[in-house]
Protein backbone atom coordinates (compact mmCIF):
# COMPACT_ATOMS: atom_id res chain seq x y z
CA UNK A 1 0.00 0.00 0.00
CA UNK A 2 1.19 3.39 -0.74
CA UNK A 3 -0.79 5.11 1.94
CA UNK A 4 -1.13 2.17 4.32
CA UNK A 5 -4.22 2.58 6.84
CA UNK A 6 -1.89 3.27 9.71
CA UNK A 7 1.77 3.35 10.07
CA UNK A 8 2.21 3.07 13.47
CA UNK A 9 6.15 2.92 13.07
CA UNK A 10 5.80 6.38 12.18
CA UNK A 11 4.98 6.78 15.41
CA UNK A 12 7.80 5.67 17.30
CA UNK A 13 10.12 7.14 14.91
CA UNK A 14 8.84 10.45 15.69
CA UNK A 15 9.32 10.66 19.01
CA UNK A 16 12.11 7.94 18.91
CA UNK A 17 14.91 9.48 20.88
CA UNK A 18 12.30 10.47 24.04
CA UNK A 19 10.74 6.76 23.69
CA UNK A 20 14.34 5.28 23.58
CA UNK A 21 14.88 7.07 26.77
CA UNK A 22 12.46 6.28 29.01
CA UNK A 23 12.46 2.41 27.96
CA UNK A 24 16.36 2.75 29.41
CA UNK A 25 15.27 4.30 32.26
CA UNK A 26 12.80 2.05 33.45
CA UNK A 27 14.80 -0.65 32.40
CA UNK A 28 17.75 0.50 34.65
CA UNK A 29 15.48 1.77 37.47
CA UNK A 30 15.08 -2.17 38.90
CA UNK A 31 11.57 -2.42 39.12
CA UNK A 32 9.76 -4.74 36.80
CA UNK A 33 6.86 -5.41 38.02
CA UNK A 34 4.44 -1.99 39.43
CA UNK A 35 7.10 0.25 40.98
CA UNK A 36 7.26 4.09 40.03
CA UNK A 37 7.32 4.41 36.28
CA UNK A 38 3.58 2.57 36.52
CA UNK A 39 2.88 4.92 39.56
CA UNK A 40 3.88 8.57 37.43
CA UNK A 41 2.07 7.32 34.59
CA UNK A 42 -1.39 6.42 36.43
CA UNK A 43 -0.60 9.91 38.57
CA UNK A 44 -0.50 11.90 34.41
CA UNK A 45 -2.90 9.96 33.06
CA UNK A 46 -5.49 10.52 36.01
CA UNK A 47 -4.73 14.16 35.57
CA UNK A 48 -5.24 14.16 31.70
CA UNK A 49 -8.62 12.34 32.00
CA UNK A 50 -10.13 14.70 34.55
CA UNK A 51 -10.20 11.79 37.43
CA UNK A 52 -9.15 11.25 40.89
CA UNK A 53 -7.61 7.58 40.69
CA UNK A 54 -6.12 5.69 37.64
CA UNK A 55 -5.39 1.98 37.99
CA UNK A 56 -2.98 0.81 35.01
CA UNK A 57 -3.88 -3.18 34.39
CA UNK A 58 -3.31 -5.28 31.59
CA UNK A 59 -5.53 -4.57 28.85
CA UNK A 60 -8.61 -2.94 28.26
CA UNK A 61 -10.74 -6.16 28.37
CA UNK A 62 -8.97 -7.01 31.59
CA UNK A 63 -9.93 -3.22 32.39
CA UNK A 64 -13.58 -4.25 31.75
CA UNK A 65 -13.78 -7.51 33.35
CA UNK A 66 -12.25 -6.16 36.28
CA UNK A 67 -14.41 -3.03 36.14
CA UNK A 68 -17.33 -5.55 36.00
CA UNK A 69 -15.82 -7.81 38.92
CA UNK A 70 -15.35 -4.57 41.16
CA UNK A 71 -18.73 -3.75 41.09
CA UNK A 72 -20.10 -7.29 42.18
CA UNK A 73 -21.57 -8.04 38.76
CA UNK A 74 -21.83 -11.82 37.83
CA UNK A 75 -24.13 -14.49 37.27
CA UNK A 76 -28.29 -13.52 37.51
CA UNK A 77 -27.35 -9.82 36.60
CA UNK A 78 -28.07 -8.08 33.29
CA UNK A 79 -25.79 -5.77 31.85
CA UNK A 80 -26.57 -3.66 28.55
CA UNK A 81 -23.67 -3.11 25.46
CA UNK A 82 -24.16 -1.68 21.93
CA UNK A 83 -24.92 -3.77 19.48
CA UNK A 84 -22.74 -2.35 17.58
CA UNK A 85 -18.98 -2.28 19.28
CA UNK A 86 -15.51 -4.32 19.26
CA UNK A 87 -16.06 -7.50 20.37
CA UNK A 88 -14.25 -7.04 23.87
CA UNK A 89 -17.22 -5.16 25.44
CA UNK A 90 -19.61 -8.11 25.05
CA UNK A 91 -16.78 -11.04 26.09
CA UNK A 92 -16.18 -8.73 29.40
CA UNK A 93 -20.26 -9.34 30.56
CA UNK A 94 -19.63 -12.77 29.46
CA UNK A 95 -16.29 -13.66 31.18
CA UNK A 96 -18.54 -12.17 34.59
CA UNK A 97 -21.09 -14.83 33.71
CA UNK A 98 -23.90 -11.98 33.61
CA UNK A 99 -26.43 -11.93 31.08
CA UNK A 100 -25.14 -9.80 27.71
CA UNK A 101 -28.33 -7.06 26.84
CA UNK A 102 -27.19 -5.30 23.40
CA UNK A 103 -29.11 -2.25 22.42
CA UNK A 104 -28.71 -0.89 18.68
CA UNK A 105 -26.80 2.25 17.38
CA UNK A 106 -27.92 5.12 16.21
CA UNK A 107 -27.24 5.24 12.65
CA UNK A 108 -25.82 8.63 12.22
CA UNK A 109 -23.34 8.64 15.44
CA UNK A 110 -22.68 4.51 15.12
CA UNK A 111 -23.28 5.04 19.14
CA UNK A 112 -25.89 3.19 21.43
CA UNK A 113 -29.30 4.78 20.84
CA UNK A 114 -30.11 6.10 23.79
CA UNK A 115 -33.82 6.22 23.11
CA UNK A 116 -33.52 2.61 23.28
CA UNK A 117 -31.83 1.84 26.59
CA UNK A 118 -35.22 2.20 28.71
CA UNK A 119 -36.90 -0.65 26.86
CA UNK A 120 -33.99 -2.71 27.16
CA UNK A 121 -34.39 -2.26 31.11
CA UNK A 122 -35.26 -5.36 33.40
CA UNK A 123 -35.22 -5.77 36.92
CA UNK A 124 -32.15 -7.67 36.94
CA UNK A 125 -30.42 -5.12 34.79
CA UNK A 126 -27.24 -4.11 37.22
CA UNK A 127 -25.56 -1.92 35.01
CA UNK A 128 -25.02 0.34 31.06
CA UNK A 129 -21.47 -0.21 29.21
CA UNK A 130 -21.85 2.47 26.72
CA UNK A 131 -18.71 2.51 24.11
CA UNK A 132 -17.14 5.73 23.04
CA UNK A 133 -16.94 4.30 19.49
CA UNK A 134 -14.48 5.57 16.78
CA UNK A 135 -13.44 8.16 19.60
CA UNK A 136 -16.69 9.78 19.55
CA UNK A 137 -18.76 9.99 23.16
CA UNK A 138 -21.60 8.57 23.62
CA UNK A 139 -24.48 10.56 25.13
CA UNK A 140 -23.69 10.38 28.51
CA UNK A 141 -26.41 12.86 29.65
CA UNK A 142 -29.66 10.52 29.38
CA UNK A 143 -27.31 7.32 30.24
CA UNK A 144 -26.13 8.79 33.37
CA UNK A 145 -29.63 10.13 34.33
CA UNK A 146 -31.24 6.35 33.27
CA UNK A 147 -28.65 5.00 35.51
CA UNK A 148 -29.63 7.15 39.07
CA UNK A 149 -33.13 6.61 38.39
CA UNK A 150 -32.53 2.94 38.17
CA UNK A 151 -29.97 2.45 40.13
CA UNK A 152 -27.89 1.38 38.17
CA UNK A 153 -24.00 1.60 37.15
CA UNK A 154 -22.07 3.24 34.31
CA UNK A 155 -18.99 1.46 33.26
CA UNK A 156 -17.52 3.53 29.92
CA UNK A 157 -15.62 1.30 27.46
CA UNK A 158 -13.06 4.28 26.52
CA UNK A 159 -10.71 2.10 24.47
CA UNK A 160 -11.18 4.45 21.23
CA UNK A 161 -11.30 8.09 23.10
CA UNK A 162 -8.47 9.49 24.77
CA UNK A 163 -8.46 13.53 25.00
CA UNK A 164 -12.44 13.02 23.93
CA UNK A 165 -14.90 15.55 25.75
CA UNK A 166 -18.28 15.54 26.89
CA UNK A 167 -20.06 18.69 26.88
CA UNK A 168 -16.60 20.44 27.25
CA UNK A 169 -15.31 17.84 30.25
CA UNK A 170 -13.01 14.81 29.26
CA UNK A 171 -13.81 11.64 29.02
CA UNK A 172 -12.27 10.02 32.22
CA UNK A 173 -14.94 10.12 35.33
CA UNK A 174 -18.85 10.32 34.00
CA UNK A 175 -19.29 6.97 34.63
CA UNK A 176 -18.81 4.97 37.99
CA UNK A 177 -15.45 3.35 36.28
CA UNK A 178 -13.80 3.86 32.66
CA UNK A 179 -11.95 1.82 31.27
CA UNK A 180 -9.10 2.04 28.44
CA UNK A 181 -6.98 0.00 26.24
CA UNK A 182 -3.29 1.30 25.17
CA UNK A 183 -3.40 -1.63 22.66
CA UNK A 184 -0.30 0.06 19.81
CA UNK A 185 -3.21 1.39 17.43
CA UNK A 186 -5.47 3.07 19.85
CA UNK A 187 -5.16 7.21 19.68
CA UNK A 188 -2.74 6.66 23.24
CA UNK A 189 -1.05 3.45 22.60
CA UNK A 190 1.94 1.45 24.20
CA UNK A 191 4.65 -0.89 21.91
CA UNK A 192 2.62 -3.81 23.69
CA UNK A 193 -0.48 -4.44 25.65
CA UNK A 194 -1.93 -2.21 28.38
CA UNK A 195 -4.77 -0.66 29.78
CA UNK A 196 -6.15 0.79 32.98
CA UNK A 197 -9.69 2.07 34.65
CA UNK A 198 -10.24 5.82 35.96
CA UNK A 199 -12.48 6.33 38.45
CA UNK A 200 -13.49 9.16 41.01
CA UNK A 201 -15.16 6.79 43.59
CA UNK A 202 -11.89 6.39 45.84
CA UNK A 203 -13.70 2.40 46.85
CA UNK A 204 -14.03 1.17 43.71
CA UNK A 205 -10.29 2.46 43.40
CA UNK A 206 -8.94 0.30 46.48
CA UNK A 207 -10.84 -2.73 45.61
CA UNK A 208 -9.55 -2.59 41.40
CA UNK A 209 -6.21 -2.10 43.36
CA UNK A 210 -6.28 -5.30 45.33
CA UNK A 211 -8.32 -7.35 42.02
CA UNK A 212 -5.47 -6.79 39.54
CA UNK A 213 -2.91 -7.94 41.58
CA UNK A 214 -4.33 -11.49 42.83
CA UNK A 215 -7.08 -9.98 44.80
CA UNK A 216 -4.21 -8.95 47.51
CA UNK A 217 -3.64 -5.53 49.20
CA UNK A 218 -0.78 -6.60 51.09
CA UNK A 219 1.57 -8.80 49.45
CA UNK A 220 0.85 -13.08 50.36
CA UNK A 221 -2.30 -12.23 51.96
CA UNK A 222 -5.98 -12.44 48.96
CA UNK A 223 -8.96 -11.34 50.29
CA UNK A 224 -10.38 -12.01 47.34
CA UNK A 225 -9.94 -14.30 44.04
CA UNK A 226 -7.86 -11.60 41.63
CA UNK A 227 -6.55 -11.86 38.69
CA UNK A 228 -2.69 -10.79 37.59
CA UNK A 229 -3.92 -8.00 35.31
CA UNK A 230 -0.74 -4.93 35.81
CA UNK A 231 0.07 -2.40 33.71
CA UNK A 232 4.12 -3.43 32.52
CA UNK A 233 6.77 -0.56 33.74
CA UNK A 234 8.56 -0.46 30.23
CA UNK A 235 4.78 -0.02 28.57
CA UNK A 236 4.40 2.84 31.67
CA UNK A 237 7.60 4.50 30.47
CA UNK A 238 6.64 4.43 27.13
CA UNK A 239 3.02 5.69 27.81
CA UNK A 240 4.20 8.64 29.52
CA UNK A 241 6.16 10.34 26.54
CA UNK A 242 3.25 9.58 24.20
CA UNK A 243 1.37 10.95 26.67
CA UNK A 244 2.70 14.24 26.35
CA UNK A 245 2.12 14.48 22.37
CA UNK A 246 -1.37 13.18 23.00
CA UNK A 247 -3.13 16.43 22.64
CA UNK A 248 -1.21 17.42 19.63
CA UNK A 249 -1.80 13.83 17.90
CA UNK A 250 -5.35 14.31 18.59
CA UNK A 251 -5.28 17.92 17.25
CA UNK A 252 -4.03 16.31 14.20
CA UNK A 253 -6.43 13.66 13.71
CA UNK A 254 -9.16 16.22 14.07
CA UNK A 255 -7.71 17.81 10.80
CA UNK A 256 -7.87 15.40 9.12
CA UNK A 257 -11.24 14.13 10.03
CA UNK A 258 -11.89 18.20 8.90
CA UNK A 259 -10.85 17.56 5.47
CA UNK A 260 -12.39 14.59 5.26
CA UNK A 261 -15.51 15.61 6.43
CA UNK A 262 -15.58 19.15 4.08
CA UNK A 263 -14.03 16.89 0.82
CA UNK A 264 -16.30 13.96 1.15
CA UNK A 265 -19.59 16.58 1.65
CA UNK A 266 -21.70 15.91 -1.74
CA UNK A 267 -19.39 12.20 -3.02
CA UNK A 268 -21.90 10.22 -1.83
CA UNK A 269 -20.74 8.16 1.31
CA UNK A 270 -22.69 8.58 4.66
CA UNK A 271 -20.48 10.73 6.71
CA UNK A 272 -20.10 10.88 10.77
CA UNK A 273 -22.40 12.68 11.99
CA UNK A 274 -21.26 14.45 14.93
CA UNK A 275 -23.27 16.21 17.61
CA UNK A 276 -22.49 19.33 19.24
CA UNK A 277 -22.07 18.18 22.75
CA UNK A 278 -18.98 15.88 21.89
CA UNK A 279 -15.62 16.50 21.03
CA UNK A 280 -14.72 13.02 19.23
CA UNK A 281 -10.67 12.36 19.07
CA UNK A 282 -11.42 10.46 15.48
CA UNK A 283 -9.77 7.07 16.84
CA UNK A 284 -11.14 6.29 13.50
CA UNK A 285 -13.13 8.05 10.65
CA UNK A 286 -15.58 5.82 9.26
CA UNK A 287 -17.97 6.39 6.28
CA UNK A 288 -20.99 4.36 5.36
CA UNK A 289 -21.61 3.21 1.55
CA UNK A 290 -24.38 0.37 0.06
CA UNK A 291 -21.42 -0.01 -1.98
CA UNK A 292 -18.57 -0.57 0.46
CA UNK A 293 -16.79 -3.78 -1.11
CA UNK A 294 -16.82 -2.35 -4.08
CA UNK A 295 -15.34 1.14 -2.83
CA UNK A 296 -12.96 -1.19 -0.65
CA UNK A 297 -11.44 -2.82 -3.56
CA UNK A 298 -11.29 0.80 -5.91
CA UNK A 299 -8.91 2.03 -2.94
CA UNK A 300 -6.84 -1.17 -2.63
CA UNK A 301 -6.30 -1.18 -6.63
CA UNK A 302 -4.78 2.71 -5.80
CA UNK A 303 -2.74 1.66 -2.94
CA UNK A 304 -4.88 3.13 -0.58
CA UNK A 305 -5.74 1.17 2.93
CA UNK A 306 -9.05 0.48 4.80
CA UNK A 307 -10.15 -1.57 7.30
CA UNK A 308 -13.97 -2.48 8.31
CA UNK A 309 -14.79 -2.12 12.55
CA UNK A 310 -16.22 -4.75 12.59
CA UNK A 311 -17.40 -6.85 9.65
CA UNK A 312 -19.22 -9.45 11.90
CA UNK A 313 -21.18 -7.59 14.72
CA UNK A 314 -20.80 -9.76 17.95
CA UNK A 315 -24.33 -11.60 18.27
CA UNK A 316 -23.54 -13.09 14.62
CA UNK A 317 -20.06 -14.21 15.90
CA UNK A 318 -19.73 -17.92 16.47
CA UNK A 319 -18.45 -17.40 19.98
CA UNK A 320 -21.57 -16.04 20.97
CA UNK A 321 -24.22 -18.70 19.34
CA UNK A 322 -25.36 -19.85 22.59
CA UNK A 323 -27.27 -16.76 23.04
CA UNK A 324 -29.26 -17.98 20.23
CA UNK A 325 -29.56 -14.64 17.97
CA UNK A 326 -30.32 -15.17 14.30
CA UNK A 327 -30.25 -12.85 11.18
CA UNK A 328 -32.06 -9.67 11.47
CA UNK A 329 -32.40 -9.56 15.66
CA UNK A 330 -30.12 -6.60 15.18
CA UNK A 331 -30.82 -4.83 11.60
CA UNK A 332 -29.10 -1.79 12.82
CA UNK A 333 -25.94 -3.51 13.68
CA UNK A 334 -25.92 -5.94 10.99
CA UNK A 335 -26.45 -3.19 8.49
CA UNK A 336 -23.50 -1.22 9.65
CA UNK A 337 -21.46 -4.62 9.46
CA UNK A 338 -22.19 -4.51 5.37
CA UNK A 339 -21.87 -0.79 4.89
CA UNK A 340 -19.11 0.75 7.24
CA UNK A 341 -15.60 1.81 5.93
CA UNK A 342 -12.58 2.89 8.13
CA UNK A 343 -10.42 5.77 5.92
CA UNK A 344 -6.81 5.60 6.63
CA UNK A 345 -6.57 8.30 9.86
CA UNK A 346 -3.65 9.15 12.58
CA UNK A 347 -0.70 11.58 13.57
CA UNK A 348 1.45 10.76 11.06
CA UNK A 349 -0.79 10.37 7.79
CA UNK A 350 -0.61 13.80 5.58
CA UNK A 351 -3.03 15.88 4.68
CA UNK A 352 -1.63 15.44 0.81
CA UNK A 353 -2.88 11.87 1.32
CA UNK A 354 -5.75 12.48 3.07
CA UNK A 355 -6.07 14.40 -0.62
CA UNK A 356 -5.45 11.50 -2.34
CA UNK A 357 -8.09 9.80 -0.86
CA UNK A 358 -10.62 12.04 -1.14
CA UNK A 359 -9.83 12.30 -4.34
CA UNK A 360 -9.98 8.86 -5.06
CA UNK A 361 -13.49 8.02 -3.49
CA UNK A 362 -14.58 11.52 -5.60
CA UNK A 363 -13.95 9.70 -9.01
CA UNK A 364 -14.95 6.43 -8.15
C1 LIG B 1 -9.42 -2.10 21.80
C2 LIG B 1 -10.74 -2.17 22.44
C3 LIG B 1 -10.97 -2.95 23.59
C4 LIG B 1 -10.00 -3.94 24.13
O1 LIG B 1 -8.74 -3.47 24.40
P1 LIG B 1 -7.48 -4.48 24.46
O2 LIG B 1 -6.44 -3.65 25.11
O3 LIG B 1 -7.16 -4.86 23.06
O4 LIG B 1 -7.89 -5.64 25.29
C5 LIG B 1 -12.21 -2.87 24.19
N1 LIG B 1 -13.19 -2.10 23.69
C6 LIG B 1 -13.03 -1.38 22.58
C7 LIG B 1 -14.15 -0.54 22.08
C8 LIG B 1 -11.80 -1.39 21.91
O5 LIG B 1 -11.65 -0.68 20.79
Amino acid sequence: MTIPFLDLRAGYVELKSEIDAAVARALDSGHYILGPEVEAFETEFARYAGAGQCIGVGNGLDALILSLRALDIGPGDEVIVPSHTFVATWLAVAAVGARIVPVEPDAGTMNIDVTRLAQALTPATRAIIPVHLYGQPADLGPILALARAHGLRVIEDAAQAHGARYRGRPIGAHGDLVCWSFYPGKNLGAFGDGGAVTTDDAVLAERLRALHNYGSSRKYVNDEQGLNSRLDPIQAAILRVKLRHLAEWNDRRRAIARFYLDGLAGSGVTLPTVPDWCDPVWHLFVVQDEGRDALQARLASLGIGSLIHYPIPPHRQKAFAELGFAPGDLPIAERLARTVLSLPMGPQLSLDDAGRIVDAILRR
